[in-house]
């Protein structure tokens, strides 16, 4: 074995020690070039922002072999005087601050380091012109910059980087595939195409023979900041997103987010397309992705995420961005304002958006539907995809196949389902003397209309002793008892930690549960689980003793629930926010205190659960980010008859 010390070349000082040197300009760029460019995807991105900074209303960017032989990036902006060009490449030479104050910085760049850096690790040509002069150009090979000599093009510059890496062979070495590293460099893009709506964005794959192939184009979006940012992120995002997506728009303390947020339905199964902007600058920031989970709380099962475009500006004193090399990660001063911000704006635009839009059902899956009656064994249409065309496409459009769930199996099936459920499904309403038979819509009785009028509708019937069906001024609602009684139950219980706490009820008989190796976990958080309502102690090897349950709770299983919170709290695990953890054991606990599915209600108890519903902001959508109610508008079900 021999230690990193004896594999030093020779030594010159005879103790053995070498001197202090300064190291020349090229090894302290390639150094630096280290942190700034780590793959070609960074490099993009200096050299896109220069073009920013250089105020381009176009950009392009050509990729060969995914960045690694060739990235060019072209641009319409103010160009580098024929003078200046030999200090562009020089480290920590920059227009764009005199280092006076380093708070007050209206530009991406600032650092003077991108050029250089990229110059140590590649061969670098720039080609540009400034206003009032002829165009000129300059190249750096590994460090050794070449002579300014005259060229041709147009105002603006062309940054030509050829081989990257091919300084530093080790970093070559770390490389992705071409196609990982182009998608990365698209990534990249798109997020700066977020921060600058205002600005054209192009990419071509320039990767073998042929014309170079365009991966995509976005033009300059025109109107307002909002209505430029609505435009790109619709481009940017696709699918639907912009047309399910809420805006967000709010301000605390200075700060101001605007922006859209996703409905949880558009939800994604990685933490892909949440893009952040603050103060212009594409951000990664961990404090803002996690204040973005927490405002969709329990909207979103624990596996989706967000898709989300936010754009958050304040002065520039509020954060700092001189802490990260690229510049991804920035240090807010009060960070607990900029955590409260997006997590109630968002939760608030949210719950807003729920009563406004209902879950409309969607002409694909009414096409679904109508298509289930001419083949009720299978029906491919439900799987395929067809494109939401229609304009009547509600925000809260579900896919076909959970419809399924319901659709009658023939065209009698509703009016048999009621049939069955006869003495659960009286015609009158629950409104004194308003008899307003299902099958009399066109006339309803005048006092029907009083509940017929709120978003929920009146109660008619349940069906399966599961779904609630509402009769509403313009169509029906059906309604999934157990999500929505479930969602009630879990903002009950956060309203009551939230004032006067959770109210414990004493069990007759303390209950034990054999938990394994979850008995740890549950016991080391019965100080958070006591605040719930739910009283556990230790009960020897991997035994836990139930003691209280909440009282909200009513006549859950104790074991049962405690075995589902245990399962929770697992899931959360111990790297989690407190704030994540009690949300995880709130969600379980609701679970188990609700209306099951396969519990006949009255019409009195299904009124109250709608009016509730109504009432509770959130109450769309279950515990899991399944919704709760569907909507089936007249103008639909006349479709479906054909007579329309
Ligand atoms: P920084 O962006 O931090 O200033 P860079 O090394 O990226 O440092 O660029 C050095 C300088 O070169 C910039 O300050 C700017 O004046 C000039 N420059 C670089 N790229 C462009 C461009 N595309 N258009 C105009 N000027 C540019
Ligand atoms: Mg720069």
């Amino acid at each position: 074995m021999y230690s990193v010390a004896e594999n030093r070349p020779e030594a010159t000082g005879g103790d053995g020690r070498r001197p202090i040197r300064q190291l020349d300009a090229a090894a302290q760029n390639r150094i630096a070039a280290g942190e700034v460019v780590e793959r070609p995807a960074s490099a993009v991105k200096e050299l896109v922002e220069n073009a920013l900074d250089a105020g381009a209303r176009r950009v392009q960017v050509t990729l060969a072999d995914g960045g690694r032989t060739l990235i060019r990036v072209e641009d319409d902006g103010a160009g580098i005087p024929a003078a200046e060009l030999p200090l562009a490449l020089a480290r920590h030479a920059t227009s764009k601050i005199d280092g006076t104050d380093l708070v007050n910085i209206a530009t991406l760049g600032f650092r003077g380091e991108a050029l250089p850096s990229i110059g140590a690790v590649a061969r670098l040509e720039i080609v540009t012109r400034a206003a009032g002069e002829g165009a000129a150009a300059l190249e750096v090979s590994g460090g050794a910059m070449g002579p300014v000599r005259p060229a041709a093009r147009g105002p603006g510059t062309t940054v030509t980087v050829r081989d990257l890496f091919s300084a530093t062979p080790a970093r070559l070495g770390f490389l992705k595939s071409p196609k990982a590293e182009a998608q990365a460099v698209g990534e990249t893009l798109r997020r700066l195409a977020l921060a600058a709506s205002g600005v054209g964005f192009a990419l071509f794959d320039a990767s073998g023979e042929g014309a170079p192939r365009r991966l995509f184009e976005y033009p300059p979006e025109t109107g307002d900041a909002e209505a430029r940012l609505l435009a790109r992120a619709g481009r940017v995002i696709r699918g639907d997103f912009a047309g399910n997506a809420v805006a967000i728009d709010a301000e605390r303390e200075g700060l101001r987010l605007t922006g859209l947020a996703g409905l949880p339905s558009v939800a994604r199964g990685a933490a892909v397309h949440q893009y952040l902007v603050v103060n212009g600058r594409p951000v990664r920031d961990r404090l803002l992705l996690s204040a973005l989970r927490a405002g969709y709380g329990d909207f979103l099962a624990r596996d989706r995420h967000p898709v989300a475009v936010l754009r958050l500006d304040c002065p520039a004193e509020c954060v700092d961005v001189n802490v990260h090399p690229a510049k991804a990660e920035l240090r807010f001063r009060e960070p607990a304002t900029a955590r409260a911000l997006v997590v109630t704006a968002i939760r608030r635009a949210l719950a807003e958006a729920g009563h406004l839009t209902g879950h409309g059902l969607s002409d694909r899956a009414l096409g679904g539907i109508t298509l289930a009656e001419r083949t009720p064994e299978s029906d491919p249409a439900q799987e395929a995809a067809p494109p939401m065309t229609s304009p009547t496409t509600t925000p809260w459009s579900r896919p076909a196949n959970r419809w399924a769930e319901w659709r009658p199996a023939r065209p009698t099936g509703l009016a048999e389902a009621a049939a069955a459920q006869a003495p659960l499904a009286p015609v009158q309403a629950t409104t004194a003397g308003a008899p307003a038979p299902a099958s009399n819509a066109d006339a309803p009785g005048p006092a029907a209309d009083e509940g017929r009028a709120l978003p929920l509708g009146e109660a008619r019937a349940q069906l399966h002793e599961t779904y609630i069906v509402a009769e509403t001024k313009d169509g029906v609602v059906l309604v999934d008892q157990h999500a929505a009684h479930e969602r009630l139950v879990l903002e009950r219980l956060k309203a009551a930690r939230a004032t006067h706490g959770v109210a414990r009820q004493a069990l007759l008989i303390p209950e034990i549960v054999e938990l394994g190796h979850q008995a740890g976990p549950v016991l080391d958080a019965a100080a958070l689980l006591l605040d719930l309502g739910l009283e556990v102690e230790a009960f020897g090897q991997g035994a836990v003793c139930i003691r209280a349950v909440p009282a909200l709770l009513g006549q859950a299983c104790p074991a049962a629930l405690l075995r589902d919170v245990a399962d929770g709290l697992e899931d959360s695990g111990t790297a989690e926010s407190l704030e994540a953890r009690l949300d995880a054991v709130l969600s379980r606990m609701a679970c188990h205190g609700s209306v099951r599915a396969g519990r006949r209600l009255t019409l009195p108890e299904m009124n109250a659960l709608l009016r509730e519903m109504e009432a509770t902001p959130g109450s769309q959508r279950c515990n899991h980010g399944r919704p709760t109610s569907v909507r089936l508008t007249r103008a639909q079900l006349e479709k479906l008859f054909d007579r329309r």
